[in-house]
């Protein structure tokens, strides 16, 4: 019986993110915090010396320079909102940036090629209800969203962004549960019985709104009790880990 992978990421490097690390630090998790360097949508970021400090214990990410949706502007624009982002926080960090997200998780086959040019690693989308790492290193999807998303989302969401057949699990399970903590909660159960990987996002300025912290810190417990240390991941690590990173031959043993 294979072993459940969880993995975190936290979009959009709103001030909360100090609150959603102090909970994952206190129940020994890792994720990934997806940082822009400011907020072209006015929202608050984390000033340097604060991503400094989350970037002690976890993996930071891009997630361009001011938060701009790449679908909308010219490629030049783009290339600076994804390479200025990027090195803006190396700097700051002091170590290379391996990871991206896409604002808004809206972006185009070209948007895939700057962030290859620009040294990424891997990226991050919203594609939601996948409980595995998926087959595209640029293309990383999730499990769920921590939000209280309607049903009709979920179906709108699945019709819209393929990958139908690995996805119609996640979708029948989202369906079934209308409140979303129940949802939550169904949805790991289940990477956890069959041994597959949960990968949760979300933006702590939401959970801020939500009130939802002692809900997280619940969840984050009963997490913690099932997924073994060395399958508690940051984004990097799950994109190491999956099959799409490795070049080498799959052995079968014998
Ligand atoms: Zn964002």
């Amino acid at each position: 019986m294979m072993e459940p992978v969880f993995t975190c990421s936290i979009d959009d490097g709103h001030p909360s993110d100090m609150k959603t690390a102090e909970l994952l630090g206190k129940h020994g998790l890792r994720g990934t915090f997806f940082v822009p360097i400011r907020n072209c949508e006015g929202d608050e970021v984390l000033p340097d010396e604060k991503i400094c400090e989350l970037g002690r214990h976890f993996e930071i990410g891009s997630h361009t320079m001011d938060h701009r949706y790449l679908k909308k502007v010219d490629i030049w624009h783009a290339y600076h909102q994804i390479n200025d982002g990027k090195s803006r926080l190396e700097d700051m960090l002091g170590v290379q940036v391996n990871g991206f997200c896409y604002p808004g998780g809206r972006y185009t086959a070209r948007d895939v090629e700057l962030v290859k040019a620009c040294r990424f690693t891997y990226a991050r989308t919203t594609m939601n209800l996948r409980f595995d790492a998926g087959n595209r290193p640029y293309e990383m999807p999730t499990t769920v969203q921590l939000y209280p998303h309607d049903r009709a989302v979920y179906v709108r969401n699945f019709a819209g962004s393929g990958n139908w057949l690995q996805r119609v699990e996640g979708l029948r399970l989202a369906l079934q549960h209308g409140d979303w903590i129940r949802r939550l909660y169904a949805m790991f159960d289940y990477a956890c019985r069959h041994g597959k990987t949960f990968h949760l996002w979300g933006h702590s300025k939401q959970f801020d709104e939500l009130n939802a912290w002692t809900e997280l810190d619940a969840f984050f417990a009963h997490v913690a009790a099932r997924v073994p240390f060395q399958n508690r991941l940051t984004n990097e690590q799950l994109a190491a880990r999956s099959l799409y990173a490795s070049a080498a031959p799959i052995v079968k043993s014998a």
